[in-house]
């Protein structure tokens, strides 16, 4: 949803409407009521007058009502001598010119500007208090220059491999030169990748203030509200600064925000806005001399979203993954913030590490902060165990809400059906090295994962290789099977995918008995007319062939399902070694991993 404040017809009805509302509650009260001239001439020789002035058809003053009060009245002039009377009763009375005009324009007036006052008010207010109306929009996205950054990597925790990653560019800002007279290119644009509040902001600005350079931030969702064409200057503004300062680093926050795929999402109309921002941040990066000492790094926490022409070389093609932290990078992150507030000496941080698994950098630094409070309000010095309870309690409920929070059980049984990937690749030839494992939960569809790395491109895989693909694939679901006597729905994905390879093999790679070598290659329509991302079009072959190819597939499933059973069943002893490691650790890297299976 796409914010507009840009004008709109109906505010200005709206304010139209309020004007002619206001104006007639206001000058009611002010408006005397009007009364026949009859009645004048009795509240006269009652001497009920006090004052009046009069025009030429009008006769307007004050009179007295009951109980004291004073009426206002005005009345239309009938008879032309007036005075004699007047002067009779003792009426100060005077003679009054016309001016209707500057009445019923201020009338007018003031309404408006009362109207205009509260509409900047709330103007200013949607603006953050920074922007008047003459500029309006132009402050909005702000750029922020600093200048002697204090964070430090020190101030990071349980991000190494991002670390590691960073130092690069940490030592290029530090020393363009050195770079530059080997002839090094560096990265021009790194992106950080990772789910909210896992120190992204934070290790960019660790990186300005290891290298000792300004930082120049801007958030994405920033630009969101703004007037065509401004994003596009902030833009240009922005990478102004920066040359000015080089070496330094730009931060955007948020690339999502103006990063989203061209065309693609959003409403009708709304886009041309991001679209503008978002080419005039390609023309700026690739107008750029990364020899300058400029580096751009970004934040987002949805990659997928971003127009692919923003991740194509020689703009943000470095990327960095920041995951929520493992257990000993929890412990670290606590260390840092508990360093912050005073502790009762019997708080264990290793045991709030423990209970904490699914908390971002973040979360941790929240619950600190909440138990801080919590001391606080009960009337403690130093916090105390039962303060960091409550406070990481309180903050599991926020998150259970978002499915980030498993409990021990189902931990338990991740960590088995990741370990059956995992010891399923190892143990089958031709199959990927495992990287790494994780039980960490990655938001609402993956509760933990295995992640392998090919050692080289592949283009061409061979019939033992896809089998071995399907074995790992199916190495989870056997674990839970072996261990539990049941299997959850956690491996549904598995067996889609698992499904799709042995379909293929049949259909697509004439490696079946079904088809022989006729293949039926799916016919995907173009990318654009999918709604869902599945197949278009129908099959080209008979209903008979269908139910043969299906019975292939399930033949090869079943085929290879056995046979991983009978592996991991002969294994079982490392199975549940490596389970329970990875119950302790929660991350397990290659190496590690493959020590325990030898051993
Ligand atoms: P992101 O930009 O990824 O959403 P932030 O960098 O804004 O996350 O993190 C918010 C806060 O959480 C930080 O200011 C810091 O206090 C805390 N925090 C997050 N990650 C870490 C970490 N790895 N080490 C220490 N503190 C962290
Ligand atoms: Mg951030
Ligand atoms: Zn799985």
């Amino acid at each position: 949803m796409e914010h507009n404040t840009r004008f709109n017809i109906w505010y200005v009805l709206a304010a139209i409407w309020g004007v002619v509302l206001l104006q007639d509650l206001i000058f009611d009260q002010l408006r005397p009521q009007i009364i026949p001239y009859s009645e004048f001439i009795d509240a006269l020789t009652r001497d009920k007058i006090e004052e009046i002035s009069i025009s030429n058809d009008r006769i307007t003053g004050k009179m007295k009502g009951e109980n004291d009060s004073e009426i206002l009245f005005t009345t239309v002039r009938v008879d032309t001598d007036l005075s004699k009377v007047l002067a009779e009763h003792k009426v100060e009375f005077s003679g009054r010119l016309e001016n209707t005009f500057l009445n019923s324009l201020l009338s007018w007036m003031i309404p408006i500007f009362f109207f205009f006052g509260v509409w900047y008010l709330l103007m200013r207010r949607m603006q953050g208090g920074q922007a008047g109306i003459m500029n309006f929009g132009k402050n909005k996205a702000k750029i922020i220059g600093e200048k002697d950054i204090s964070t430090r990597f020190s101030d990071v925790a349980g991000a190494d491999e991002a670390k590691e990653e960073l130092k690069e560019i940490v030592d290029y800002l530090a020393h363009p030169e050195a770079y530059l007279e080997v002839g090094g290119q560096m990265p021009k644009g790194v992106l950080l990748v990772g789910p909210p509040g896992t120190g992204k902001t934070l290790i960019a600005r660790a990186v300005a203030g290891e290298a000792g350079v300004p930082f120049f931030s801007i958030s994405g969702s920033d630009f969101v509200e703004m007037f065509v064409g401004m994003g596009a200057a902030r833009v240009r503004d922005l990478f102004v600064q920066a040359r000015e300062k080089a070496p330094c680093i730009i931060f955007i926050d948020e690339l999502d925000a103006i990063g989203k795929a061209r065309g693609a999402g959003g409403m009708v109309g709304g886009h041309d806005e991001r679209e503008q921002t978002l080419n005039q941040l390609l023309v700026e990066m690739d107008g750029f001399d990364s020899k300058k000492g400029i580096v751009i790094m970004a934040a987002t926490n949805r990659p997928e979203v971003l127009d692919p022409a923003l991740l194509r070389s020689g703009r943000f093609d470095r990327q960095v993954l920041i995951d929520r932290p493992d257990l000993a990078g929890r412990r670290a992150i606590l260390e840092i913030h508990a360093a912050k507030v005073k502790l009762e000496d019997d708080v264990d941080l290793e045991v709030v590490a423990q209970k904490t698994a699914g908390f971002s950098g973040a979360d941790l630094a929240n619950a600190v902060n909440e138990a801080a409070l919590l001391a606080v309000r009960n009337g403690r010095k130093k916090v105390s165990n039962k303060d960091l309870d409550e406070a990481v309690d309180r903050i599991i409920g926020g998150l259970e809400k978002k499915n980030r929070v498993i409990n021990p059980a189902e931990k338990k049984i991740v960590a088995y059906h990741e370990v059956g990937h995992a010891l399923v690749a190892a143990l089958t030839e031709g199959s990927e090295p495992v990287h790494k494992i994780s039980i960490i939960p990655r938001g609402l569809a993956a509760l933990g994962y295995t992640q392998q790395r090919p050692t080289e491109d592949r283009y061409l895989m061979s019939r033992s290789e896809l089998l071995a693909k399907i074995d790992v694939l199916l190495g989870g679901r056997v674990a839970e099977e072996i261990m539990f006597g049941s299997v959850t729905t956690g491996a549904g994905n598995d067996l889609m995918r698992a499904t799709d390879i042995a379909r293929a093999m049949i259909v697509e790679y004439g490696m079946g008995k079904t088809l022989g070598l006729s293949t039926y290659p799916r016919q995907r329509s173009p990318v654009f007319l999918q709604s869902d991302g599945g197949i278009a079009g129908g099959k080209d072959y008979s209903d008979e062939t269908a139910a043969l190819i299906d019975q292939e597939t399930k033949q090869i499933l079943e085929q290879r399902n056995l046979h991983v059973h009978r592996m991991l069943e002969e294994k079982k002893n490392t199975l549940v070694a490596i389970a329970e490691k990875l119950l302790e650790k929660e991350v397990l890297f290659g190496t590690e991993f493959m020590d325990m299976v030898k051993a």
